[in-house]
């Protein structure tokens, strides 16, 4: 099965962990699993590859520390237990991934932070930082501090976002069931495994009928499954929907256990340049010199020294155009720097930046957040 080389071919791995692995019906997380998956994720990161955890079970450990029983929960009990649960949900990764050399780091977001292009690039930095430096952020939503209005609401839309922020080519979503079958297999004995989706249909979306409530402590179902594997198809990340109690469940889809592959409909890079060029309303415009505008058509960051003028009023992350001395449209990409500022380093030299702003955002427009317009003259 394709699913070998997918899995092992992925530069970034996020891996989703559901509140009914991590956590036991006694409340206590479940150290003996948590130790089996560390040593799962040491294997990748041996072999070179970045992985990142989404955890949930802030909500269940901080029941138990909060003594509230199993009883339902209001909003601000559930944030009460995620506030006192968070902790102890890191230690338990601590204390599974230390052993191996591993270091974590904890990375709590909330919808904004994906969606508000200035944070999301901030959020991003964050994480690559993280991750150049060889650690495995566990993020989860900072449940604390959302109202229901505003929550991404279940982790693996969550997970799916962050497949998208980091630009993953894989998003494994660990559940209760090895995948998606025509029917509910719990209820339906002649439901079919479905191995492989190449694209995801109305029937398909069909097939995961009715949310299977996790042993009573997640969220997610399989149709919410889907809909993160929506989200990160379009991000160019393929999704494996695989079973999370089999002992090493990464090493499990690599030995062809049962799964679900959901392929991406592009590659993470386009994806990316797409949005970037086709999704947003510029805010603002940067006229450049030629020097400027050849070495953004060959790739380069756009850098202050080569930029003439600057239109329009925009906040750092926003979506500006690039044009050339005669006003054609070379590229449009994500600024680094508000408007104001950006007037102010308007000709200077990189080493100015500080000197004039007290800071520096490096290059006006990095070329990864750089897209080409299409009708611009090819790199050359
Ligand atoms: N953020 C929640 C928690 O840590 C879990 C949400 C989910 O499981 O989808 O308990």
């Amino acid at each position: 099965m394709a699913t070998l080389s997918e899995l092992s071919a992925a530069r970034r791995v996020v891996v989703k962990v559901g509140s009914a692995l991590l956590v036991g019906p006694d409340g206590a997380a479940h150290s003996a699993w948590l130790a089996d998956f560390a040593a799962d994720v040491a294997r990748l990161r041996g072999r070179g590859q970045q992985v990142l955890v989404v955890s949930s079970g802030a909500v269940a450990l901080g029941r138990r520390r909060l003594g509230l029983g199993r009883r339902a929960l209001s909003l601000p009990e559930k944030q009460a237990a995620a506030a006192a649960g968070q902790s102890a949900l890191m230690r338990a990764w601590e204390e599974a991934l230390g052993p191996l050399g591993l270091t974590c780091a904890q990375v709590l977001l909330t919808r904004d932070d994906t969606e508000v292009r200035r944070r999301w690039l901030n959020a991003r930095a964050t994480v690559e930082t993280l991750l150049g430096l060889g650690v495995i952020p566990v993020v989860n939503e900072n449940d604390t501090v959302v109202t229901e209005e505003i929550r991404v609401g279940d982790n693996d839309r969550l997970s799916a976002r962050v497949a998208q922020l980091v630009g993953a080519e894989a998003l494994v979503l660990l559940s209760d069931v090895d995948g998606l079958y025509t029917a509910d297999p719990r209820r339906d004995p002649a439901a079919v495994h479905i191995p492989r989706v190449a694209r995801l249909t109305p029937e398909i979306e069909a097939m995961a009928g009715g949310a299977n409530a996790q042993a009573g402590v997640g969220t997610g179902g399989m149709a919410t499954k889907l809909e993160a594997a929506r989200i990160a198809s379009q991000a160019g990340c393929a999704t494996f929907i695989t079973l999370g109690t089999r002992a090493g469940p990464l090493s499990a889809i690599e030995a062809d256990a049962l799964a679900t592959v959901i392929e991406p409909a592009t590659t993470p890079r386009a994806a990316y340049k797409a949005w970037i060029g086709g999704s947003l309303a510029p805010a603002g415009a940067l006229t450049v010199d030629a020097g400027a505008a050849a070495a953004v058509r060959k790739g380069k960051s756009l850098l202050a020294a080569g930029v003439r003028t600057v239109a329009g009023r925009f906040d750092k992350g926003d979506c500006v155009r690039v044009l050339d001395p005669e006003g054609a449209e070379v590229a449009r990409g994500l600024v680094r720097y508000e408007s104001g500022h950006a007037s102010r380093i308007c000709g200077l030299k990189s080493d100015a930046i500080e000197a004039e702003l007290g800071y520096t955002s490096g290059p006006l427009i990095h070329a990864d957040d750089l897209a080409l317009a299409a009708h611009a003259p090819a790199a050359g």
